[in-house]
């Protein structure tokens, strides 16, 4: 059963088009990686899955529903963004808690979450300390911590390991991989990192220029791109 279903979905910013009609149909739990050149798209189009920007033509199914208007608090969408955006004033703990409160969760119930996802991602001993008190890769785990404690059905991530060093990047590749065993989730993950998209996707989606260029399983692509721009993102050494 699908998931997610996008039809001939299509955004314009004022008179110019940036995504150009994009149908793409997407597994319960599968893991989806974006690809593709800057400014072809891949935030635009994430944004309108989490119903963060309108759509301009086309519509947006989840669970066989009509979402296309839909806003962003009821479609069971959560994003991780490059930026960690927590609140720099609110510990790690309050930055955890925060979208439970403001979904009026009782106490108890926003208290054992808040200590489950903390120890799904080794928090457990930072929980009192600020944002400016952590290590990029920590700030990072509380982002994806603050999106998981809701228990999206979708979990959309743009680049979120980009401003992260070779070895921290390696290290949450990993952790984001057994995350998404562990919840078993769909996700969608952008990322500009060939590595990153060969070892995280069941299927990868070449965009280019608001367009998909080639949808595949990550090793049919590697091994059979339809195209010179294709087997530029993966496949042939660049
Ligand atoms: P990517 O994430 O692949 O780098 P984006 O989705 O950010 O690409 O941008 C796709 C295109 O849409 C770019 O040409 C960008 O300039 C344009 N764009 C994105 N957001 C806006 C906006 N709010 N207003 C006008 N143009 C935008
Ligand atoms: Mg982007």
């Amino acid at each position: 059963m699908a998931n997610l279903a996008l039809q001939q979905l299509k955004k314009n910013f004022d008179q110019h088009t940036v995504i150009h009609g994009i149908d793409l149909t997407i597994e319960n739990g599968e893991f989806i990686v974006f690809v593709g050149p800057s400014g072809c798209g891949k935030s635009t189009l994430l944004r309108m899955i989490a119903g963060l920007e309108t759509i301009s033509d086309g519509s947006l199914w989840i669970d066989e529903q009509d979402m296309t208007a839909q806003n962003a608090a009821d479609r069971g969408i959560a994003m991780v963004f490059q930026s960690y955006a927590l609140y720099p004033n609110m510990s790690v703990r309050a930055n955890l808690a925060y979208p439970l409160e403001m979904a009026k969760k009782r106490k108890d119930e926003v208290a054992s979450k808040v200590s489950d996802v903390a120890k799904k991602l080794h928090l457990t001993e930072l929980l009192e300390r600020l944002p400016r008190e952590l290590s990029g890769g920590q700030r990072q785990r509380v982002a994806i911590g603050r999106a998981i404690i809701r228990e999206p059905k979708i979990f959309l991530f743009d680049e979120p390991l980009s401003n992260l060093d070779a070895e921290l990047r390696l290290q949450m590749r990993i952790e984001i991989a057994k995350l998404h065993e562990a919840l078993g989730n769909t996700m969608i993950y952008v990322t500009h990192d060939q590595l990153e998209a060969m070892t995280l996707a069941d299927r990868i989606v070449v965009l280019r220029d608001g367009q998909i260029e080639q949808v595949g399983k990550p090793l049919a692509i590697y091994h059979d791109p339809d195209n010179i721009f294709v087997a530029g993102f993966i496949g042939s050494p660049r």
